[in-house]
């Protein structure tokens, strides 16, 4: 069973602890309360009106069940599981699932919220949803995984579909656990419904360059504004927060075009290697351990000094509320690529644009994923499968166009490229709902 809650939303204090990388005062505040503070200074700029205003700051649907599943002892555990539909403004909802122990309906709101505006940021014909269960992936077996998925899939039937809601993999979740869901959707649809997730794997329709497509955006990005920063790729020293899909592809394509990178780090640790870490010697490393821990190809450091070390390039592609009033003082990167959702807080925000630094936002740097994710969604609906340059290409032209707009208007209006994100967003959604209209 599921239920829908109209809750009207008071972001100002986290329901619980977020994650174990955040500052106790970070913490303190919802995640939806960070994303609502970004949305709040760009509405100021555009004259938003307050109906719009109260439309944009409430989820459509929250929808909150719990899985219950057997563990391979044979005894029951039962998780909570959740999915939010931002809006449906632009399109279907779309954004991923995670699995991780710090999930809660706050953190799910807030990454719909912020897939509503990436979707927008990037002009991909799609609303924001998102979803998650509360659950270590990391203590569970291949088999719990697959039971934990599939009622997930089973409880959200009436609400997820190509045209209603397309789910993603997230943090913990993979292609396999897309695979699972797509397959469990089918069996209630008795077809097979191949589009109703994203970043499958490519035997059952997934992708080509789909895996890599968030770190590779995360790249372009970087790479277009270290240019207009008149920073040299071969002298760009980058840092890398989280080594799973988005950290290590990004890590991976920066040495690739040149970059050296000199810091990664997992939930294990971070590794500092002034000289360069061999980036393909530490997806080797990691894949054949399942993490970093004990890798040698860097002095071991922790989370925390590695966002504060000596580097041009900072990626923070872990979790939110990294970057906070505490430990955004000593940054030294000139340019920050939010590779995550929500790695800076507000407030840390306001401190890095005063010392100087550019932050690309995470609604743009990290949305050649979402990107991909519609490419995607595109070719299983026609059953034709695009060549890996093709996606490349297509994923390069759609990301610099959008983003080369947000910064004319950022140079324009004399405001950080995160409000000039979240303004082009939230204009684009609104011209949407305006069309429409609210129906009552
Ligand atoms: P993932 O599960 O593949 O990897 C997460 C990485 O972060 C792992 O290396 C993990 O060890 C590390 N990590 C976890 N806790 C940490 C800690 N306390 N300190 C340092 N590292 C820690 O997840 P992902 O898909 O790479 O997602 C990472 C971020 O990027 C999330 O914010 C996610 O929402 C965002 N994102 C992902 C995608 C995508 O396509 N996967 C797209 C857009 C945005």
């Amino acid at each position: 069973m599921w239920r829908i809650s109209s809750l009207q939303y008071e972001p100002k204090v986290a329901p619980k602890a977020q994650n174990s990388m955040t500052t106790t005062a970070a913490r303190d505040v919802s995640v939806f309360g960070d994303g609502i503070a970004y949305f709040n200074e760009a509405a100021v700029l555009l004259n938003l009106d307050s109906s719009m205003r109260a439309i944009l700051t409430h989820p459509s649907r929250q929808i909150i069940f719990s899985i219950p599943f057997q563990r391979d002892s044979g005894e029951f555990e039962v998780y909570t599981g959740y999915r939010v539909q931002y809006n449906f403004a632009r399109g279907p909802a779309k954004g991923g699932i995670r699995y991780h122990p710090g999930v809660t309906l706050d953190e799910v709101t807030a990454l719909a919220f912020w897939m509503t505006w990436k979707c927008a940021a990037v002009d991909i014909p799609f609303g924001g949803g998102k979803g998650g269960v509360t659950c270590d992936p990391r203590t569970l077996s291949m088999n719990e995984l697959e039971r934990i998925t599939r009622r997930y899939a089973a409880e959200l039937v009436e609400v997820v579909g190509p045209d209603k809601d397309v789910p993603a993999p997230d943090v913990g979740t993979t292609p396999q656990t897309m695979a699972w869901f797509m397959d469990t959707y089918s069996m209630h649809m008795r077809q097979t419904v191949g589009a109703v997730v994203t970043g499958k794997p490519l035997e059952i329709g997934g992708s080509r360059g789909r895996v890599e497509a968030t770190g590779r955006g995360v790249t372009i990005c970087a790479m277009d504004q270290m240019a207009h920063m008149g920073l040299e790729p071969s002298r760009a020293r980058i840092v890398v927060q989280g080594f799973g899909n988005v950290g290590m592809y990004a890590a991976k394509l920066f040495a690739e075009r040149g970059c050296k990178v000199i810091g990664i780090s997992d939930v294990t640790g971070a590794y500092y290697n002034e000289g360069g870490i061999d980036v393909g010697n530490a997806e080797a490393y990691a894949k054949e351990h399942q993490n970093l821990d004990g890798y040698r190809g860097g002095d071991k450091i922790t989370n925390g000094e590695l966002l504060e070390s000596e580097c041009d390039v900072l990626v923070p592609a872990a979790l939110e509320k990294v970057l906070t009033t505490e430990n955004a003082p000593r940054v030294k990167a000139q340019l920050i690529v939010e590779g995550a959702n929500g790695p800076t807080t507000p407030d840390a925000d306001r401190l890095l644009q005063s010392q100087g630094i550019c932050v690309i936002p995470d609604i743009v740097a990290n949305a050649g994923g979402v990107t991909v994710s519609y490419f995607e969604w595109v070719q299983d609906r026609a059953g034709y499968f695009w060549k890996e340059a093709e996606v490349n290409d297509r994923l390069e032209d759609a990301l610099l166009a959008n983003f080369h707009e947000i910064r004319k208007i950022s140079e324009a209006r004399n405001v950080p490229l995160r409000t000039a994100a979240y303004m082009i967003a939230i204009q684009r959604v609104v011209a949407c709902l305006k069309l429409r209209g609210v129906y009552a």
